[in-house]
């Protein structure tokens, strides 16, 4: 009997996570459909699936800080200079069109719409929007620890960019005991979020559970009618990267007078690495030798925007974030007004510099996103089982954003070495 045990456990953390996780999925969708409002079973379940989203929410700070730290210390201001300026502004203003085509593409096709969960419990949503004015001014923490403490998200998000410039500077400085001690600082926060990135993976052994128990309870709740969002949320993601391709890189690439085709002929071996890997970290070395030796963008370009994209370039997890913001506050019946709108794409945007550059990341932001705008992911709630409907497709979502993520990062290293008249023209034309 223990044998038989032990073997159904080996099994399940033998088998490939993503094929877990659908299964749970596909198991708690079947389940639901035949067990239709059965809420004894929804009452038994429903604890397996807030665990799940306790255990998300408990690293959802201490990622954030980690990650973004370290993303904004690990550029040194003395070899920014100017390239290094021009692709950072690159990067975040195709993140802005990344946030905004993909709050369009949500506006425009409301996935979660028609699945009103709002019946099942409140919705925790802000009494009154706060003007513009406020929004901007409450970025600044008047007490970082109590935002930290609190999961306040801009406010945290801006004071670990301060705090990670700033430390930036300290590593670069002349005086060697000073450097010494932030190096030191670095190591610490790079050594945290390595050991959080270990929590994560453990958190995610469970994935397949918490997705099971908390996609039951939806189509236990609402019959086989859930399917349609869940479609309709995965459609709009990848129309907004498709978009993001169409109006922002071909754009690109015609002002800089680059051939989009040529581009996109090109760019095909990182992307579908990124694809399959759903890590735009692992991609790199397949990035790095296209962009040398099909794109023609030289060494000295590649090397510093590659990496630097891998770590704060996320056009399609931007796009990711804004249609789920929209899909979850349409699940929840309390669509986004045009002031938690805005907060999404501050939010968005700064959130995808603390992304890293590994499978499922966007998740934990996407849960960041929504506590920005009031939607609070508290185990048991309405907003956490629309999350949870999102974390279990997330890894198809992963694939398409990850993949967009790499052509963004490409992009940037082909305009920056254009506009230096770098770019190595018989081998872009070969
Ligand atoms: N997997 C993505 C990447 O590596 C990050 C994310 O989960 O959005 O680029």
């Amino acid at each position: 009997m223990s044998e038989n045990k032990g073997g159904i456990f080996s099994l399940y953390f033998r088998t490939n996570l993503l094929v877990r996780i659908l299964v749970g999925l596909i198991l708690g969708a079947i389940f639901g459909i035949v067990f239709q409002k059965a809420n004894g079973a929804i009452e038994f379940l429903a604890p397996f699936g807030d665990l799940f989203i306790r255990l998300l929410k408990m690293i959802m700070v201490p990622v954030i800080v980690c990650t973004l730290i370290v993303g904004t210390s690990s550029i040194a201001p003395s070899h920014l200079g100017k390239v290094g300026l021009k692709v950072i502004v690159f990067y975040m203003f195709t993140s802005l069109c990344a946030i905004i085509i993909g709050l369009l593409v949500g506006v425009v096709l409301s996935p979660g719409e028609g699945l009103e969960l709002a019946n099942i419990s409140g919705v925790a949503k802000e009494a009154k929007a706060p003007t513009l004015v406020e929004i901007l001014l409450n970025i600044i923490p008047t007490n970082p620890f109590g935002s930290i403490a609190k999961g306040d998200v801009l406010p945290i998000i801006c004071f670990c960019i301060f705090f990670g410039i700033a430390l930036a500077f300290s590593r670069d400085s002349k005086e060697e005991n000073i450097k010494k001690a932030a190096d030191t600082v670095y190591a610490f926060f790079e050594g945290m979020s390595d050991v959080m990135f270990r929590v994560v993976g453990w958190v995610m052994q469970y994935a397949p559970i918490g997705v099971f128990a908390l996609i039951f309870i939806v189509f236990s709740k609402n019959g086989a009618e859930a399917f349609g969002p869940l479609a309709n949320v995965t459609i709009s993601v990848y129309i907004g990267l498709v978009l993001q391709i169409v109006l922002v890189y071909c754009a690109i690439c015609f002002f800089c007078k680059l051939s989009p085709m040529t581009f996109l002929k090109k760019v095909r071996p990182p992307m579908i690495t990124a694809f399959v890997t759903r890590s735009s970290g692992a991609t790199i070395p397949v990035s790095m030798e296209t962009a040398e030796k099909s794109m023609g963008v030289p060494r000295s370009i590649f090397g510093f925007t590659l990496p630097v994209g891998a770590t704060i370039n996320m056009d399609g997890t931007t796009i990711y974030l804004g249609v789920c913001a929209i899909f979850v506050a349409n699940v929840v019946g309390s669509p986004l007004d045009l002031s938690q709108q805005l907060t999404v794409v501050l939010t968005a945007v700064l959130a995808s510099i603390g992304t890293a550059g590994v499978p499922g990341a966007g998740a934990i932001m996407l849960l960041m996103v929504l506590e920005s705008v009031g939607l609070k992911v508290e185990a048991g709630s309405v907003v956490a089982i629309a999350y949870g409907m999102i974390l279990g497709i997330d890894a198809i979502l992963d694939m398409g954003r990850t993949s967009m993520n790499v052509v963004g990062d490409m992009m940037g290293a082909v305009v920056i070495a254009k506009s230096e008249n770098e770019l190595n023209e018989k081998v872009w034309n070969s």
